[in-house]
């Protein structure tokens, strides 16, 4: 837990981020219309909330699994290690796998995850992310789709969290830290 003070300014809206997925599902449906192999595959914890949006709005056959991937190691390195504390339920041998992120930062999270389910040999493999932090990008990556590019500011909401706090508010907001008076 967090000693030092903070307040959450909002960022993004519940509505404005329910309309973009609105947009977004329409042209994940297009880019998957006639498949029934398509698994999404959500990444633990902080896209939980997305992918349960996101999936509702698919008029499509659909499976969900769940992978639990973090980055560990001195953050202040530019190339970090990913470790897998969860792996996935089901094989994805030859089936459509759309991989949803809750934010790409710096790109080593999506880029190692990539990696290793490719070799799983799936037919085809894209990626989602609600939010890309385009300025902190270490790693050559970007998602097919993206819900909202934003600054380089400590987000939390939306399924995100800050020391583990903060993922169920409907909205995405900015910490700030405040001094005690
Ligand atoms: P990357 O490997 O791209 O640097 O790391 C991506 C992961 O870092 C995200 O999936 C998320 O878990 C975490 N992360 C990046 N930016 C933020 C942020 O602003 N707030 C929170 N809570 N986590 C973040
Ligand atoms: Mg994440
Ligand atoms: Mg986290």
């Amino acid at each position: 837990m967090s000693e030092r003070p903070y307040v959450i300014d909002q960022m993004i809206s519940a509505k404005s981020i329910a309309a973009r997925i609105e947009d977004l599902s329409s042209e994940i449906q297009t880019e998957y219309a006639g498949t029934d192999k398509l698994i999404v595959v959500g990444l633990l914890r902080g896209s939980f909330v997305f992918i349960a949006d996101l999936v509702r709005e698919l008029d499509l056959p659909v499976e969900v699994d769940f992978l639990e991937a973090s980055s560990y190691g001195n953050s202040m390195e530019s190339s970090r290690e990913v470790r897998i504390f969860k792996d996935l339920r089901g094989e994805i041998e030859g089936r459509d796998v759309l991989v949803v992120e809750d934010i790409v930062d710096t790109g080593h999270t999506l880029t190692h995850v990539l990696h290793l389910l490719k070799a799983r040999n799936p037919a085809k493999i894209k990626t989602i992310a609600l939010l890309d932090k385009p300025s902190r990008r270490e790693a050559d990556i970007a998602a097919d789709w993206i819900g909202f590019a934003i600054p380089d500011e400590f987000v939390v909401g939306y399924g995100i969290d800050y020391a583990q706090r903060n993922r169920n508010l409907p909205f995405i907001g900015k910490v700030r830290f405040v001094e005690e008076s």
